[in-house]
């Protein structure tokens, strides 16, 4: 089963969110753990958590994201921001441990002039602070497209990033728009990328992926999200993608520039696209 689904807003709660989801074909979605710009955090309420375990196990719900604030930045080069930036990730975790198994997704950071080396530094150092092995929800680290100073625009930082921590669980969310966009030609070349990410990052570390268009060309470090195949990607490569046998289990996140309507059709788009799982002969 495809599992797909698009980013949504729990302003109305996480029982709302599912219907809503439910309502435009999708079976996961992903959410602000707080205003993604400001830092108000969303509420988690008893009943309405129960009421969508309720929910999303009767329909079949697959692992939702919850996103961490974009104001986070984890190697910030003033130390007020990073240490509150570690306050907010720990808050998010305490807060995500009352929907377990579900995955929390965060951009590395920027490192403001400071350097790649030093930057990974304080990202690793966070991350060993307020990631648990132990923890039911799974860290995940987005690839980025490599705009400013953004880490984790290649799979080297990302690994850099895992190793340092030492910590076993943590994840990978790949965002087709960010990797195409750092210079992974992945419309060309998807196999050899995937093949790279195997070999500096591991496979089993890609949990989820983030489904968008780019606007701009490979290698153009710019990040700016298109409609399915309305960008430079084009339909044939997100084809693949849903099709490949590594990644088609992986729940498939839309972030792309539409309201519900867009989202239920671009959700109805991919749908059609996907094509019954290969056999490998003799298994
Ligand atoms: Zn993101």
């Amino acid at each position: 089963m495809l599992k797909i689904g698009c980013h949504l807003s729990i302003s109305e709660g996480l029982f709302n969110a599912a219907n809503v989801a439910f309502g435009i074909g999708a079976n996961t979605f992903q959410f602000f753990t707080r205003n993604p710009r400001g830092l108000k955090s969303a509420k988690f309420e008893k009943e309405d958590i129960e009421k969508f375990l309720e929910f999303s196990k009767l329909n079949n719900f697959s692992k939702l994201i919850a996103h961490a604030p974009y104001t986070m930045n984890l190697c910030s080069a003033k130390s007020d921001i990073r240490r509150f930036s570690l306050e907010i990730l720990k808050d998010d975790l305490k807060k995500m441990s009352q929907i377990p198994g579900n995955f929390y997704n965060l951009h590395p950071g920027n490192h403001s002039g400071q350097g790649v080396e030093i930057g990974i530094e304080f990202i690793a150092e966070s991350l060993s602070i307020a990631v648990s092995e132990d923890s039911n929800t799974t860290v995940l680290i987005e690839t980025m497209a490599g705009k400013g100073s953004e880490i984790g625009s290649n799979f080297g930082e990302i690994s850099a990033i895992t190793k340092k921590t030492g910590i076993k669980t943590l994840g990978v969310c790949f965002d087709t728009c960010h990797v195409y966009d750092s210079g992974y030609d992945i419309v060309n070349k998807l196999d050899p990328v995937l093949d790279e990410f195997d070999k500096k990052v591991g496979i089993k570390h890609l949990k989820a992926i983030h489904l968008n268009d780019s606007k701009n060309p490979c290698g153009s470090k710019k990040d700016r999200h298109e409609k399915i195949g309305k960008g430079r990607i084009k339909i044939k490569c997100f084809e693949e993608i849903l099709n490949n046998p590594v990644l088609r289990n992986l729940p498939f996140i839309l972030e792309t520039p539409n309201e519900l309507e867009g989202y239920a059709e671009e959700i109805l788009i991919l749908k059609s696209l996907r094509t019954p799982q290969m056999r490998v002969f003799g298994e």
